[in-house]
């Protein structure tokens, strides 16, 4: 035991070193650990069980969940560069996608045993949440085990889903709008062994149908997506209601009935399809969807048809910035929460009317694809944080504006920080109208933008600590945040956060040991001006700037961007030509793990093919120029060789910025 008595100022000096307080004067503060990263990035609510941070200060990867096995995510940044694979680099671990497929299997055995339904779940992948081959390959191959089919909503899906999906007992649903070649081609399928079930999402489909299996001679099975009038809520909430783009109302589902009865077809009529949007963030929407949903399903029952499948379609929630809200990035609700309640809600309807439960069907798409992959791209450079310039006071004569603003600046307090913000906006106002006519110089006018970004700088330090920030100053923050200019395309990358706001974690892959002490928003390559990050996860609402660590000399950063697993890859574009990114697949062995695929990305020659240039030509325009010009004496030809060297070096690599 110490015999040392401390005195209580020294006591609370050690207290005081332990609190990590906020980085807001560029210095790193002494003690910052992984859990002060932890908590700062929110990576146990977005990330488990597969992301976490070790003793190293690098993100870590468990792509078997809890079921054991990870990798050091920096690591095998490292290792893949060692290989020629640059960054931006996508990288798949198809163990997430396993778990994911297990988790979600498993939840609705779960339910199933607790209620004791009698039915079974036979979930279906919606190819369109990610078509890439390897993917839905693994997807297939790890479904087999439960049964897990595919969802096609166009014709092309179709296509994939027939040649991929081998297992006879795994549901092929046919979603999207459908002509006759579709509906023949689902039909003839099921001569494959496979179970197609034919969704008429229109009624025009209904004739299509019943003249394909009186041609064919073959009955179908058939589904009706029904209009519901319980929506989701938010992004995707158009996708049901009276309005919606999909499905059948009810007096179409009725006439529907009624042409399959009178073909003598209404005992192919066995599923009922509702899809109420992606990304259902309150549980309450879908129980109220599945209240609805059931009834029909019952009525449809008595009317005649053989029902024997409810599919409860997409919309399973992704908890993105990990606050367990109903906040649109977030959801209010496990997988087990919707798992029991599809099953509870369903057996309640049926038991009331005496019915045989169904098959249940769901079409999750974003809860299984979202986490298996995580984009690892590098920060180029940085732009100035203004305000951090030394301030020098102003000479007995300067500008009287000059002098005026820097007693301004030397006065904020934590009483005054509006009134001194409001003062020095309106000194700057002043100063470039005093400029504008010619009152005063470029320097004299450099001097005051710099002590405004101070003062505004000072202010927001105060701002920092109250818990109360007025509208007029709540951009501050982001004014005064440095641009970290980074080696990707939002267009081609996370799309939906350019075109619908969608948020997705982002942090840094190493260096989680040390405490980031400036606070940043992202800019892309692309020259849009709307290429841009300003908007991160928080656990209240959104915040405006990222927390990241200043650059090294010679040291590269790393980012990762992750849950971008759903939907990113194909809504990607090419806008300013950058091409798709370099992906790798990781499946994990008892020795490490194991680089399954490599899937280089997108060269310049195939980027300007699909805007219809040759690179051939494009070499010998370059090429007859350097010749004339060589004539005329305006090249010399070691230039003129480094040019076409240059250009054909290009032509054949990679869209994005090489750092090395
Ligand atoms: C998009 C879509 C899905 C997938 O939705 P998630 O929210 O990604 O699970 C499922 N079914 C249909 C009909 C869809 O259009």
């Amino acid at each position: 035991m110490s015999t040392t008595r401390q005195s209580s100022e020294e006591m609370l000096q050690a207290l005081r070193s332990q609190i990590p307080s906020e980085p807001d004067n560029g210095q790193p503060h002494t003690l910052w650990t992984i859990e002060n990263s932890e908590e700062l990035y929110r990576i146990h609510g977005w990330g488990d069980p597969y992301f976490s941070i070790n003793a190293a200060g690098h993100v870590m990867v468990a792509p078997r969940g809890d079921r054991g096995g990870s990798l050091d995510l920096h690591d095998l940044v490292t290792a893949l560069q060692q290989r020629n694979l640059g960054l931006p680099i996508l990288i798949r671990f198809s163990d997430i996608l396993e778990d994911r497929i297990e988790r979600l299997n498993a939840c609705f055995a779960k339910a199933i045993a607790r209620y004791s339904y009698s039915g079974v779940y036979r979930g279906v992948f919606p190819v369109k949440c990610n078509q890439q081959r390897h993917l839905v390959e693994d997807l297939v191959r790890f479904g087999q085990p439960h049964q897990f089919g595919l969802e096609a909503g166009s014709k092309p899906e179709l296509l994939i889903a027939l040649a991929t999906l081998d297992n006879p007992g795994a549901l092929l649903i046919c979603n999207g709008y459908k002509d006759l070649e579709y509906v023949e081609t689902a039909m003839l399928s099921q001569r494959l062994g496979h179970t197609p079930i034919i969704v008429l999402e229109q009624l025009d489909e209904v004739p299509l149908v019943i003249e394909a299996s009186r041609r064919l001679k073959i009955r179908p099975i058939l589904g009706v997506r029904a209009k519901l009038t319980s929506k989701g809520i938010g992004r995707w909430g158009g996708s049901a209601g009276d309005r919606a783009k999909f499905g059948l109302a009810i007096p179409e589902i009725l006439s529907a009935v009624e042409q399959l009865k009178a073909a003598d077809m209404l005992d192919c009529l066995q599923l009922l399809h509702f899809h109420i949007g992606s990304q259902i963030s309150a549980i309450s929407v879908i129980k109220d969807a599945l209240r609805e949903a059931c009834q029909i399903y019952v009525e449809l029952s008595e009317l005649g048809a053989k029902m024997g499948y409810l599919d409860v379609g997409g919309g399973l929630g992704i908890d993105y910035d990990g606050s367990k809200t109903n906040f649109y990035a977030s959801k209010n609700y496990s997988i087990q929460n919707y798992a029991n309640d599809v099953v509870a809600e369903v057996q309640e309807a049926c038991s009331a009317r005496n019915l045989p439960v169904p098959t249940l069907i769901s079409e999750s798409g974003r809860a299984i694809a979202s986490h298996q992959s995580v984009l690892v791209f590098d920060v180029l450079g940085t732009s100035d944080r203004p305000g951090l310039d030394p301030i020098d006071p102003p000479t007995a004569d300067a500008h009287a504006l000059l002098r005026e603003l820097y007693d301004t600046y030397t006065n904020v307090t934590v009483q005054n920080y509006q009134e001194v913000y409001h003062d020095a906006v309106q000194f700057k106002d002043e100063a470039i109208s005093l400029f504008n006519f010619g009152y005063l110089s470029l320097t004299e006018r450099a001097k005051v933008e710099r002590l405004y970004w101070a003062c505004c700088r000072r202010i927001l330090e105060l701002l920092r600590h109250e818990d109360y920030v007025p509208d007029d100053l709540e951009d501050l923050e982001k004014s005064l945040a440095s641009i970290y200019y980074i080696n990707l395309s939002v267009f081609q990358s996370m799309p939906d956060a350019w075109a619908i706001d969608q948020l997705f974690p982002i942090m840094p892959i190493h260096r989680l040991d040390e405490e980031p002490t400036n606070r940043v928003t992202l800019a892309d390559l692309t020259c849009d001006s709307d290429g841009k990050i300003e908007k991160f996860i928080d656990l209240r609402d959104v915040k405006s700037v990222l927390e990241l660590h200043p650059l090294k000399d010679q040291e590269p950063y790393y980012l990762g961007l992750f849950l971008g697993g759903a939907y990113q890859e194909i809504m990607g574009n090419l806008h300013n030509l950058f091409g798709d990114t370099n992906t790798v697949h990781i499946h994990m062995t008892p020795k490490g793990y194991h680089i399954e695929h490599v899937v280089k990305g997108d060269t310049m020659t195939e980027v300007l093919s699909y805007v219809q240039y040759d690179s051939e030509d494009l070499i010998e325009n370059i090429r007859r120029r350097s010749e004339h010009a060589l004539q005329d004496g305006k090249i010399t030809i070691q230039e003129a060789q480094l040019l076409l060297q240059h250009y054909e070096h290009s032509l054949n690599h990679y869209t994005y910025l090489s750092t090395d």
